[in-house]
């Protein structure tokens, strides 16, 4: 063997370059199981309501107790006790009490479960051209021209008039219909070729067709219309003032996919931000005794600005966390749990974009996040000059390097996007104001916001190490 020259050597001691996860993990097969996970949690949650619900079946199965049975018993909080708390179902807080009391800070790794797609208006159903269909109103950043011509499943849940809740599942089996949104032939898409992508499909364009069949009536108006209603009037009991009380979304239909021919990669909708939600959810659940008490918050609202009573705006986890505070501590006095909160460290756990080859102009290659090159670290989100940014402070990045470089997390720093090229946010700053220390941290992900995103296997592996390491300090 030839020795390395001195040139090669400082070179190697003094520059850096980022590792491939797939170079660094010899034990192939667990990265694959992993996945295999991943693909039923998103299978089995494709919106808010199913992933919070999962995400609560799982907690049970592993011991969680839910926070209100714990007051209503009023149970002493003890270190390695599992609770739960459920906000209306769309939004739950997963706590493992640690060692040291609460007030002297948590853990916490908080992801959505929310994700970009087409929501069902309040009074949707009409007739046109013998045509029966659903007015819709988009939910988050879409680009509207990704959600025509693909199959639609409908999925959420309409409560009747005495107050039954019915859930809403039409599209996912094989045996089922599913629903879509037309696009013009490109025979006759010669003005619409010349309109500017974002403007081709309009918001009040994306009507979804469900169906063409006239009740056998002669002397009615609306009878396609009429034999819909009927047919879900048939099947659920419901009529058409019931939508003004239903959540009926619009997704992707079908399962998440192993892409490539490698089997590297998964290709499924919702990967933003079920990805960092069930990768830290693994993260918990494989925790033992942690020395600080360890918090998975799997949010919703994430992708309309974090608002309203399940967004992380709202006070609920302040709350539960009052709640525990008060069941752990002799009296309880707001200043404790102002405390716990200000002494808490956050991976604010939210997917970053990936350098896609097809696409090179937007990101700088030097500072973005590379598909399979593990858990990524972006110090500030935001747009023009990081505004509207939680910018990470260098003593907390510091912990978080030394905490990955300790465990052998391979691991990268990703920024989202070229300077002025863009940007975005995510549940970063809302924590930070408490002065707990936060950093975005999650899964690189390739088409974000499509019905279609892509993920490596690899990266979601090491992003549930990446967790638990954070949680075992
Ligand atoms: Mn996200
Ligand atoms: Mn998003």
């Amino acid at each position: 063997m030839v020795e390395k020259s001195e040139a090669k050597k400082l070179q190697e001691k003094l520059t850096h370059s980022w590792n491939n996860v797939w170079d660094k993990i010899e034990d192939k097969e667990q990265i694959f199981r992993l996945n295999e996970e991943y693909k039923s949690f998103l299978d089995n949650g494709k919106t808010e309501r199913e992933s919070a619900n999962e995400i609560i079946k799982i907690a049970k199965e592993n011991g969680y107790i839910e926070l209100n049975e714990v007051i209503d018993k009023n149970i002493t909080i003890k270190p390695g006790m599992k609770i739960y708390a459920n906000n209306k179902e769309k939004y739950v807080a997963m706590f493992v009490i640690g060692e040291e009391k609460i007030s002297r800070g948590m853990n916490i790794v908080g992801s959505h479960i929310d994700s970009p797609r087409i929501d069902i208006k309040q009074f949707p159903l009409y007739e046109d051209s013998e045509m029966a269909l659903l007015k819709t109103h988009y939910y988050g950043g879409i680009r509207k021209y990704q959600w025509v011509t693909l199959p639609l499943a409908l999925h959420g849940v309409v409560i009747k008039s005495n107050g039954e809740k019915i859930n809403v599942v039409i599209g996912e089996d094989e045996s089922d219909p599913v629903f879509m949104i037309t696009d013009l032939l490109p025979h006759l898409a010669k003005d619409q070729n010349q309109k500017k992508l974002a403007e081709g499909i309009t918001g009040e364009g994306l009507n979804i067709i469900i169906g063409t069949i006239p009740y056998q009536n002669d002397d009615i108006k609306d009878k396609v219309k009429l034999n819909v209603l009927n047919i879900l009037n048939e099947k659920y009991g419901i009529t058409e003032e019931d939508f003004t009380t239903a959540e009926l979304e619009a997704v992707p239909a079908g399962k998440a996919r192993d892409v490539g021919i490698d089997r590297s990669l998964v290709g499924a909708y919702g990967h933003d931000d079920r990805v960092c939600a069930f990768t830290s959810l693994k993260a918990i659940l494989d925790i033992k005794q942690p020395k600080k008490t360890a918090v998975g918050l799997f949010v919703d609202k994430e992708e309309v600005g974090s608002m309203g009573n399940t967004g992380m705006e709202s006070k609920f986890f302040e709350y539960a966390v009052s709640e525990l505070v008060a069941l752990q501590e002799e009296s309880y006095c707001e200043l404790i749990t102002k405390r716990a909160m200000a002494n808490s460290r956050v991976l604010s756990a939210d997917v970053a974009a990936g350098f896609d080859p097809n696409y090179p102009e937007v990101l700088d290659k030097r500072n973005a996040a590379f598909i399979g090159k593990g858990i990524t670290i972006a110090k500030f989100t935001g747009v023009r000059g990081k505004s509207g940014s939680n910018d990470a402070n260098s003593e907390y990045i510091s912990d978080i390097r030394r905490i990955f470089n300790e465990n052998n997390i391979v691991w990268q720093m990703g920024e989202l996007g070229k300077v002025d090229q863009g940007g975005g946010g995510t549940i970063a700053y809302i924590l930070a104001n408490y002065g707990m220390e936060v950093v975005d941290c999650g899964v690189p992900v390739l088409s974000m916001h499509a019905p279609y995103e892509l993920v490596s296997k690899a990266d979601v592996f090491m992003t549930y190490k990446g967790y638990k390491a954070f949680y075992e300090v």
